[in-house]
This record gives structure tokens, C-alpha cells and sequence, in this order.
């Protein structure tokens, strides 16, 4: 994993631009009412080039735990440097978990990995916004459509942690019926060398 390409930093220390458009560790609830703090710190990422040479673990790139559309703010989609909240190496890592216990590649759709604030899918309300939630459309040569294939490989997920939740089947609010959705909570990641007063 080359890591020397990632740069930390502090999301308060950024232009209020982009501050507005990621909320460090702004307060937000939940759709239970809970409370939960945005991520603070972040990765900066140079290019798409570099995001594609970033191995966050052995079969998972950064660029696809960051590929959205144009549901995302028109600045944070167009212009570079891209910012993920650095809990995406935990994401990334239990990733590799559950590919190694499925034996099989695994699919994260787009919009489906890291989403801002911002993003018009769910917004701060979503847990995409924290870097911790992972959409996977396809494992191997399985589409996860149907009630059978996403109860398989949830059943999978939720066996590798306690900290893993998985969405359950259906088009309902908090369900899903084309794609597995996984995450691993309201975690957030402080780098070492970052100080946590404001
Ligand atoms: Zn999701």
C-alpha cells in the first residue's frame, strides 16, 4: 500500500468553501434522532490518477470508495484536490475481509462508497458521508437483485464483525433490493499527527 501518497489534514483548516460542502465534525442526527459528529480529518487526493494508484488494501483502490456522479456538489465532483474522511482505510480493510470469505471480487457501485455532505443522496443523514459504508452491486459473477443473493452475502458481512450492519432486502426506507448495502458505524479516524482542538 503506498501510503506516502496520502496527505492528512485537518477539514476546520480548509477554505470555507469546501468547509460549507463537508461540515468537519459538524453535528448531525440521524433518521432515529441520534446525534454523530461528521469526520473532521481527511485525506487529501491529488488526481484521479492518484486515487487509482492508492491501494487501500490489496484488492481495493481509493478510487472505487470515492466514485460518484453528478448528484454530488458541482465542486467537490469537478474540481481537485478530493477529500475522503480517513476512516475509509478501516472500510477498505474489512473490504478485504469479506472478499477473502467470499473467495470472489467484490463490486462497490458508484455513489455506492464515500458521498459527501453534500451529496443528493441522503446527504449528512447517510452514513456514506462518513467513509464507513460500502453499496456492492456484484460479487463475482453474482448481481446481488434479489432476496437470495443480498441475504447470502449479508449473512457474510454481519459474521466477519459486530461492528458491521447490513441493510435488509426490500424498496422500503433502510432497505435495499440491488445491491448490498454495509457499514461499519458512525467511526471516525484521527491521523496521529492531526491535534483534535478546534
Ligand atoms: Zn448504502
Amino acid at each position: 500500500m503506498n501510503t506516502q501518497l496520502f496527505r492528512a489534514i485537518d477539514g476546520l483548516k480548509l477554505p470555507a468553501e469546501h468547509r460549507a460542502l463537508l461540515r468537519p465534525g459538524e453535528s448531525e442526527s440521524d433518521s432515529h434522532g441520534n446525534v454523530h459528529h461528521l469526520p473532521r480529518f481527511f485525506y487529501e487526493v491529488a488526481s484521479w490518477q492518484e486515487a487509482h494508484e492508492i491501494r487501500l488494501a490489496p484488492h481495493f483502490k481509493l478510487a472505487e470508495l470515492m466514485t460518484v456522479d453528478c448528484r454530488e456538489a458541482e465542486l467537490l465532483l469537478r474540481e481537485f484536490p478530493h477529500y475522503v474522511p480517513c476512516a475509509i482505510v478501516l472500510l477498505a480493510r474489512f473490504l478485504e475481509d469479506f472478499r477473502r470469505e467470499v473467495d470472489a471480487p467484490v463490486f462497490v457501485s458508484a455513489n455506492g462508497g464515500y458521498r459527501s455532505p453534500a451529496h443528493q443522496m441522503g446527504g449528512a443523514k447517510s452514513i456514506h458521508a462518513w467513509g464507513t459504508a460500502a453499496d456492492i452491486y456484484r460479487v463475482g459473477d453474482t448481481f446481488l437483485d434479489d432476496i437470495k443473493s443480498i441475504e447470502k452475502y449479508a449473512a457474510i458481512a454481519v459474521s466477519l464483525s459486530p461492528a458491521v450492519l447490513v441493510r435488509p432486502f426490500g424498496s422500503g426506507a433502510g432497505e435495499a433490493d440491488d445491491h448490498l448495502h454495509l457499514d461499519l458505524g458512525f467511526l471516525t479516524l484521527t491521523p496521529r499527527q492531526c491535534s483534535e482542538t478546534s
